[in-house]
């Protein structure tokens, strides 16, 4: 029975032509004891259903509120009303699950962002969540799409690991040890050899290393899958737990990781405008609306369509990390002591650099080459300079970066010699190792913020907004 309901999407791009129809969804508004705005998802256009004066009794009007969950069988109409195609004038209706009026948080009224944070299990029965949720599946298909067409392999990586891919050691870990009185050694510290796996485990910072592996194997593979990082930075851009897709390429140089990542980025971003359009259009005019309460100067130059378009339709600025050093020192913010963390060659990019250069500067993504090889990563390829390595970011307006990535050390004894100066421990990375010892290839790859990706489509300027249940310091909720 219930699968034969017709969704809402689907209904709205019918001809109505009194055709017998049974719809579900939930209350959005009622007014005049007759209309109902009904929304099951599908779409964050409301179905007008109607119930015609004398359908219903008091008991059941009274059950009709928003939040209430309804079946409505009835005949599909056209509509003289404004705005709308058809309408669905309702035979029967049957309340599924009542919602109170009194106690629902969700009013017909907008809430703000903050408070609708501390609701998550409901806030995806807003406009606003809605649309984001939607685009945000609509980008997850259409990364699987993009390489899937490419003939990539998607390769799951574990989520436990006893590694630390970054070295940064921002890491969660996972352990079966009694809390209080864990076993301890002679010299006193944490016996992890009884631990679960017999050796410290942490929650993966990224899947890289083990991509790597496939690579050696499958040529070209991805990886899509939650990352952990035990950061304690309360942005609007960091997430404990977040997504991360990591295509890693054999065969590869920069400047092949870079014309695979601007394409790819393209690709979904054309992706979302092509089959998201009405959710687009909304949180286009969500945004406006939002930054008109903002000073002038603090709104975009353009709005949420045109801005995707304009990305699609130009090629990003391409630049080394050396030029993006000179831009800034040379730049007006810089002059006026506006930032505030100092720009010197060797010391990495502050996210308010990142943002001069692609806001102000440039106004597109720009990416840039030849990070100074102390700040970076000790996997990543040294340059024939010997200072600087063949990374590469890509910095997007309103976000800063978006994605990592680099060329790959493949010479064993360059990388040997980079992770002992870095204390990088040689011994337990083996296996990874093992890659460049037997059939070596130069190999690049990246990896995309998922949600960073998610935040730019969407114009949602806080990143706990972008995902279902935000894991953030001091914060579990749901
Ligand atoms: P940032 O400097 O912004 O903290 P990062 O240099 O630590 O980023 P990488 O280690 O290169 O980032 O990770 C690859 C990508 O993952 C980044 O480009 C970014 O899009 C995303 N990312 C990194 N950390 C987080 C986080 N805590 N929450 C959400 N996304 C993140
Ligand atoms: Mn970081």
């Amino acid at each position: 029975m219930f699968n034969k309901r017709v969704k809402i999407s689907e209904l709205l791009t019918w001809e109505p032509q009194f055709q017998e129809v049974i719809v579900m969804g939930w209350v959005k508004t009622f007014r005049n004891n007759q209309f109902i705005a009904l929304n099951d998802g599908s779409t964050n256009t409301n179905l007008q259903v109607v119930a015609e004066l004398g359908l219903l009794d008091e008991n059941q009007l009274k059950r009709i509120s928003t939040g209430a969950s309804l079946k409505v069988a009835g005949t599909v109409i056209p509509s003289p009303g404004k705005g709308q195609k058809l309408e669905v004038k309702a035979s029967t209706i049957e309340v599924l699950g009542d919602s109170d009026a009194e106690k629902f948080p969700l009013q017909p009224k907008e809430h703000s962002l903050e408070f609708l944070r501390e609701i998550a299990h409901l806030r995806f029965r807003t406009n606003t969540f809605g649309a984001v949720f939607r685009v945000r599946h609509a980008l997850a298909f259409a990364i699987h799409e993009f390489f899937n067409k490419k003939g990539f392999v998607y390769m799951h990586t574990p989520v436990i690991t006893a590694s630390d891919a970054e070295g940064a050691g921002e890491m969660f870990r996972v352990t079966t040890l009694p809390l209080e009185n864990p076993p301890k050694n002679e010299r006193g510290e944490i016996d992890y050899s009884q631990d679960f796996f017999g050796r410290s485990t942490n929650l993966t910072v990224s899947g890289q290393l083990e991509g790597e592996l496939a690579a050696m194997a499958f040529s070209d593979i991805y990886t899509f899958g939650p990352t952990f990082r035990a950061e304690n930075s309360n942005t609007t851009r960091h997430l404990a737990e977040f997504w991360m897709v990591e295509p890693e390429m054999a065969f590869y140089d920069i400047e092949d990781n870079m014309n695979l990542a601007e394409e790819f980025i393209k690709y979904i971003i054309g992706y979302a405008l092509k089959n998201n359009r009405g959710d687009l259009e909304f949180l286009a005019q969500r945004l406006e609306k939002e930054e008109s309460k903002l000073p002038q100067q603090q709104r975009s130059e353009m709005g949420l369509i045109q801005k995707l378009e304009f990305v699609l339709n130009n090629q990003f600025e391409r630049i080394t990390y050396t030029e993006a050093i000179d831009i800034l020192l040379a730049s007006p913010a810089y002059k006026k002591k506006k930032f505030d963390y100092e720009v010197k060659w060797g010391k990495d990019l502050q996210s308010e650099h990142e943002r001069y250069l692609v806001e102000k500067h440039f106004k597109k993504p720009v990416i840039v080459t030849g990070y100074p090889k102390d700040i970076k990563s000790f996997y990543m390829r040294v340059n024939d300079d010997g200072k600087t390595v063949a990374a590469m970011d890509i910095l997007a307006p309103g976000i800063g970066e978006i994605v990592g990535g680099s060329q790959r050390e493949e010479r064993l004894d360059k990388l040997e010699e980079r992770m002992r100066e870095m204390h990088i421990p040689v011994d337990q990375l083996w296996w990874y190792l093992d890659t460049r010892r037997f059939g070596s290839v130069p190999h690049a790859g990246f990896g995309l913020g998922f949600e960073r990706m998610v935040q730019f489509v969407t114009g949602m300027t806080n990143i706990r907004d972008v995902i279902p249940f935000p894991r953030t310091p001091k914060n579990a909720e749901f």
